[in-house]
């Protein structure tokens, strides 16, 4: 049965607001979704220039199940909205030292051609006890943190009700006071595949040194469920979830800022946009980072309240989009260029807050499995380095040129790109400072909130909030956390938790 139709608003059309709005339509309420942008899909931007197509944010897919639950949700396939292809090799690794190996999805081939890299040291064996540990932190995950509002131990486990030697022992495995870097120097004795793995916590924007080992289930949840491409680009994510709640009967209002909420005792009403246009609603999830949906949306008591704890920004980031004359042959679609010292950089990074002075760079260069994104014989190559979060020192429009040039020199250095420069023929770029403008996020931050703490690190604000009625969080800096399938499944679960509490107050009306 589905409860009683009431009115939403979805504040943001990021990946996260759109899932939303696609479930909460699906479940039968009236959803108006707002973004402050002219585009819908948040970070999933795409940049159109002189025949050359990049994906301006997100570009490796990973967990598709997530996007296949919310379609089915309507009764629809996905195969209907979105071609999927499946990447294998999933990355390629350059290292400093100029080796090189791919990352392979099936476990036991890349434990072979560990050990064929790094004779002597026990890869093989290390990388598959790395991935047993790595499967059961995912089973845990799935069965404790995934699809349902979290925002604390206490909402994973019902101490009571649960506490027994077998939920003990699943709290004991989650290796709480170990780091993700720690786990995995455990197992794997070679620095270089070390630091191949530490980069599973790139995927959220922490330091792998300061992360809790539970984030170790990502390594997994990748080897299990595959990296893909949708065709047409990550972009494409974005237009079938918008064309899916359209046909839902959702509305979506682009150029559209919400300035804040509508709250009377407590409860949402509605929200009132910067234009002064004020709308009633019975319920709002909030796609806004979290921070700032408490700050600057709701306010008062409870936005101080947020702006007190002691949630960190997550990375930022620059990327290079650059239009090539001539592809590249020994680069795969994903790659890593990696640092030359693993701690250096995440020191720099998330320690001091200035940039990696070598730092690692991240390359997709999609041509070969998708022409259509650069002319003939081209490649839209697309080059991310995080940085840190925006500091007030930090003032991207001095600081660019010269880490462009940090950034292009080490692609010549490591990846064997000495004639970069020769064959670029367009090239835009995005700051710490663009991404900050552009997604209304905190301090520039790519992945909401970081995940460092080696107890609690892995929960974020909730998404049903316990300080507004009627008011939930989808998006990167809420429960589960960043990255394209854990927003949308973050999305789903605001959605659910708002259904939910529909037909909890139907009954009560009822009875
Ligand atoms: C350069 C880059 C590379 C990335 N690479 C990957 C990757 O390879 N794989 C991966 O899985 N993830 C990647 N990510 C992370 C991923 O893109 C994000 O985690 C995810 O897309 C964020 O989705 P979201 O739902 O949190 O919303 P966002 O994309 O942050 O969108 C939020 C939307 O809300 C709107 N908004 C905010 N406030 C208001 C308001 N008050 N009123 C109206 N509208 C508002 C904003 O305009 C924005 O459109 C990358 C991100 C970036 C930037």
């Amino acid at each position: 049965m589905s409860a009683r139709e009431t009115s939403v608003a979805v504040i943001g059309g990021g990946l996260g607001g759109l899932a939303a709005a696609c479930v909460v339509a699906a479940r039968g309420h009236k959803v108006t979704l707002y973004d402050k942008n002219a585009w819908i899909g948040g970070k999933a931007a795409v940049l159109h220039e002189d025949g050359f197509r990049f994906d301006m944010g997100p570009t490796i897919l990973t967990v598709p199940r997530v996007l296949e639950r919310i379609f089915a949700e309507a009764g629809r396939n996905l195969s209907d909205y979105l071609d999927l292809v499946r990447l294998d090799p999933q990355w390629r690794c350059f290292f400093d030292d100029g080796t090189q190996i791919d990352l392979q999805e099936n476990i036991a081939a890349m434990a072979e051609a560990m050990d064929r890299f790094a004779p002597g040291k026990n890869a093989g064996d290390g990388y598959k006890r790395f991935q047993e540990i790595s499967a059961h932190l995912h089973d845990i995950s799935n069965r404790f943190f995934f699809w349902k509002p979290v925002e604390d131990l206490f909402d994973t486990i019902n101490i009571r009700a649960n506490m027994n030697p077998a939920t003990l022992r699943d709290v004991l495995s989650l290796r709480m006071g170990s780091s993700v870097a720690g786990t995995i120097r455990s197992k794997v004795k070679d620095e270089r595949l070390a630091q191949m793995l530490d980069h599973f916590t790139q995927y959220v924007g922490s330091s792998p040194y300061g992360s809790p080992a539970v984030l170790c289930a990502i390594a997994h949840m990748q080897a299990a469920d595959g990296v893909w491409y949708p065709m047409g680009g990550t972009r494409a994510v974005a237009e079938a979830l918008a064309k899916l709640a359209t046909e839902l009967g959702a509305t979506i209002r682009t150029d559209s800022d919400v300035a804040s909420l509508r709250i009377v005792n407590g409860a949402v009403e509605g929200v009132v946009l910067a234009s002064g246009e004020t709308v009633a609603y019975d319920n709002v999830i909030s796609n806004m980072d979290s921070i700032r949906t408490y700050r600057e949306l709701v306010g008062g008591e409870v936005g101080e309240h947020y702006a007190r704890k002691d949630f960190e920004p997550a990375c930022s980031g620059v990327v290079l989009y650059l239009g090539l004359n001539k592809r590249y042959d020994h680069v795969l679609h994903h790659d890593f260029v990696f640092s030359r010292d693993p701690e250096e950089e995440f020191d720099f990074i998330y320690r001091r807050g200035e940039p990696a002075p070598d730092p690692t760079c991240y390359l997709a260069a999609p041509a070969a499995t998708d022409p259509s994104v650069a002319p003939d014989g081209g490649e839209a190559l697309y080059v991310l380095v995080h940085t840190p979060y925006l500091r007030p020192h930090h003032d991207w429009s001095q600081m660019f040129p010269a880490y462009r040039q940090v950034i292009i020199d080490k692609l010549k250095r490591t990846a064997g790109m000495d004639d970069i420069e020769e064959r670029i023929v367009v090239e835009r770029h995005l700051t710490p400072q663009d991404i900050h403008d552009r997604y209304k996020v905190l301090n520039g931050a790519i992945y909401g909130l970081a995940s460092h703490g080696k107890f609690m690190g892995a929960f974020k604000p909730g998404n049903r909030s316990r300080q507004v009625r009627g008011l939930y969080l989808a998006g990167g800096a809420a429960h589960p956390g960043p990255g394209m399938p854990m927003v949308m499944m973050s999305g789903w679960i605001a959605a659910d938790a708002l259904d939910a509490d529909c037909k909890v107050e139907n009954l009560r009306n009822v009875s």
